[in-house]
């Protein structure tokens, strides 16, 4: 169940090492304009994803 999306969260402070992963293709994401993250609920716990790009996102939803 996805509860929430977040567009493009900015964090040019970021570094590489703690960069999140896509959930899809498993790049690191670092300064990527087209990064998406979304929440889902899992059995009551919130679980982020993050996808570098909307196309990787639709791959994790099909
Ligand atoms: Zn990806």
């Amino acid at each position: 169940m996805i509860i929430d999306v977040v567009y493009c969260m900015s964090e040019p402070t970021i570094s590489e090492e703690n960069a999140p992963q896509c959930a899809v293709c498993s790049s690191k994401i670092v300064d990527l304009p087209t990064n998406r993250v979304i929440a889902t609920e899992n059995n009551g716990e919130v679980e982020y994803k993050h996808f570098c790009d909307a196309g990787c996102e639709s791959s994790y939803h099909t």
